[in-house]
């Protein structure tokens, strides 16, 4: 209804000044050399209407003539974008579903249709590492870290290829360039913490690290690592505050306060620490400094006063007493661990010696001592250091495993093992 009023409007309008044109008096007259034109004023104001339409038509028309380039070029523009994101879709569906094929063919469709932006060229690093080409990943990683605002990402992919690959150096060095790029990052904390028990640098691996149970294993390595005694000192002292138990801890501060002068000290902490655990290695360390064999049965006595039941605590006493020609003694304490349920190898083992002890090269020695043996060779296993990763056997502590290179997992294991391996001298 609006229109057809509009309609009638502009009608009227027209006709309004067309007759208002019409009723013009007088003519125009035009010379242009010997050409001249003469016509009525309505007619020349008609023409001359007509001819202002044609010129901007003709206008128009030439701007769109002159345009076509560029109006291909925009559209050619539009059209690869929309199949580039096609391309960074089909990857992002591919990385995810594990195509590897697939994830790096789009992930190169996407880089050549969209050129080298951020999102391109992490996905041709992620689809690289997918399908195993670390070297493709490797070059997309470098394009990427020279970007800008994405150099931390670049910078991260190289660092996960270093760590992957176990180069240390070149990960400490991109470590501390992408710290410099993005500062404060939990993930980069995380892999500074790693790198730095990997490269041994405990000192700061402890400042990187939060709440650990195997902080009281950083802090002896730290002690071992550290040529200053005083600073060894401090870190032995925080493995044993935070492990009193903890045998390496225990003895990196006994040995550290033996050798300041703080003897007393010393074998308070390993005396302490024998009554929650003993262990074979304290024994070495508190009866260290005797060397009469009296004197070291007696000091074996001392140690063991607390907790003298325990396993540990009865092959100490037997060891020490048949060391010391106290055959009687020694058999009473082996004895008495059978009895008691233990039946590892170094008892039958003791047992033998003091059997050669008391009846000497005789007939019924021999067969006592045959009788021995054969115990020993069916007998459980000793207790011996193992790592709980790669489970190899260890002959002693080490804050990280020398076969596997993992650090914390070697521990006491007091469970059974193939027999054949040497007796841990008590
Ligand atoms: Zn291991």
């Amino acid at each position: 209804m609006l229109k057809v009023i509009l309609f009638l409007v502009a009608a009227s309008l027209i006709v309004v000044v067309a007759w208002l044109l019409a009723g013009i008096p007088g003519h125009v007259t035009a010379s242009i050399g010997a050409f001249s034109i003469e016509t009525s004023t309505p007619v020349a104001v008609l023409m001359l209407a007509v001819l202002v339409v044609a010129i901007l038509v003709v206008f128009r028309l030439l701007r769109a003539v002159w345009g076509i380039p560029r109006t291909g070029a925009a559209w050619r523009r539009r059209r690869r974008v929309t199949v580039g994101e096609r391309a960074v879709t089909r990857v992002l569906v591919a990385l995810a579903a594990g195509e590897q094929g697939a994830a790096r063919k789009e992930a190169r469709r996407a880089r050549s249709l969209l050129g080298e932006s951020p999102q391109t060229l992490l996905l041709v690093a992620e689809a690289g590492r997918l399908a195993g080409r670390e070297d493709e990943a490797e070059e997309a990683f470098r394009a990427l870290a020279k970007q800008k605002d994405a150099t931390f990402l670049g910078l991260r992919g190289l660092l996960r290829q270093a760590v992957d690959r176990r180069d240390w150096a070149e990960a400490l060095t991109l470590a501390k360039q992408a710290e410099a790029a993005h500062p404060g990052t939990v993930w980069l904390r995380q892999q500074r913490a790693e790198l730095a028990l990997q490269t041994e640098n405990w000192a700061e691996a402890l400042e990187l690290i939060g709440p650990d149970p195997n902080r009281p294993t950083y802090y002896v390595a730290a002690a071992e690592a550290d040529p200053d005694p005083a600073r060894a000192l401090g870190f032995a002292k925080q493995a044993w505050k935070q492990d009193p138990a903890f045998v390496p801890a225990v003895l990196a501060y006994a040995t550290r306060l033996r050798a300041t002068g703080s003897e007393k000290r010393a074998q308070a902490c390993v005396l302490e620490a024998w009554k929650r655990a003993p262990h074979p290695d304290l024994a070495i360390f508190a009866l260290a400094t005797q060397t009469d064999s009296l004197a070291r049965a007696q000091a074996a006595k001392r140690l063991t006063a607390a907790n003298p039941t325990h396993a540990e605590s009865r092959i100490l006493l037997a060891r020490t007493a048949l060391d010391a020609g106290l055959t009687g003694e020694a058999r009473h304490q082996v004895e008495t661990a059978q009895a008691e349920g233990v039946h590892q190898r170094r008892l039958s083992l003791i047992l033998a010696e003091i059997e050669e002890h008391e009846r000497g090269d005789t007939e019924a020695g021999r067969l006592a001592q045959r009788e021995a043996l054969r115990q020993a060779s069916t007998a459980d296993a000793d207790p011996h250091w193992q790592c709980t990763n790669c489970h190899a056997d260890q002959t002693a502590w080490h804050p990280k495993c020398t076969t596997c290179g993992k650090v914390g997992t070697i521990q006491w294991q007091t469970g059974q093992r193939p027999s054949g391996l040497p007796v841990i001298a008590a």
